[in-house]
């Protein structure tokens, strides 16, 4: 994994929008996972579904490789709208850069899985 440019970049939800968790190994996760808040009972109103919206760790770290590819390409300054997907056995996962800012001379990008 690329270490120093998690705190660059933002994995969020794409059907809530909110920042995805990152969560301990559990039940059927054997490994860390990211999860939509929406995944745990505390965030949710009673009415309000479970978000099933979970990637594991090294997947995520695949969607975080494949952006900074693009990054290092150089082909675009704002990656805003670059869209890919990354596999996992026979699972599609499919992301955004929704978003892609410069703070005080850092970039920050925001994924949306
Ligand atoms: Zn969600």
């Amino acid at each position: 994994m690329i270490t120093g440019m998690w705190e660059n970049i933002k994995l969020v939800c794409k059907e809530h929008g909110c920042a995805l968790i990152l969560m301990p190994p559990a039940g059927e996760y054997k490994s860390p996972y990211y999860a939509c808040p929406k995944y745990l009972k505390e965030n949710r109103t009673p009415i309000e579904k479970m978000c099933g919206n979970i990637i594991d760790l090294i997947t995520a770290e695949k969607v975080v490789e494949n952006v900074i590819s693009q990054k290092e390409k150089g082909l675009n300054i704002s990656l805003k709208g670059y869209k890919s997907k990354v596999k996992k056995g026979n699972k599609i996962y499919e992301f955004e850069v929704i978003r892609h800012t410069f703070v005080d001379g850092k970039e920050i990008l925001y994924i949306a899985i």
